[in-house]
């Protein structure tokens, strides 16, 4: 009888799954494992930090100059205030 590793039911005799009774439980144990592997790994973990900056580094490039589009219309407003 052969049970799943992740979430301990039964898997079908006549399934082909082997380890996991569902895609879900196979993705999870990707996951854990792959987390598991980045805890034992730091260094690869800061380069993959830097490979998500740099696919999405027009969204935080953008981001960031939204925020400094905002501070300077604020203070812009500010000073027009002030006078
Ligand atoms: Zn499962």
């Amino acid at each position: 009888m052969k049970v799943c590793k992740i979430c301990g039911k039964i898997i079908d005799a006549d399934s082909r799954a082997k380890k996991y009774c569902s895609p879900e439980c196979r993705a999870r144990a990707k996951y854990l494992k792959d987390r598991a592997w980045l805890a034992e790994h730091p260094e690869k973990s800061a380069q993959y930090g830097r490979k998500y900056y740099q696919t999405h580094r027009e969204d935080c490039l953008k981001a960031k100059h939204e925020a400094y589009r905002k501070a300077c219309m604020e203070r812009f407003n500010g000073e027009s205030e002030s006078t």
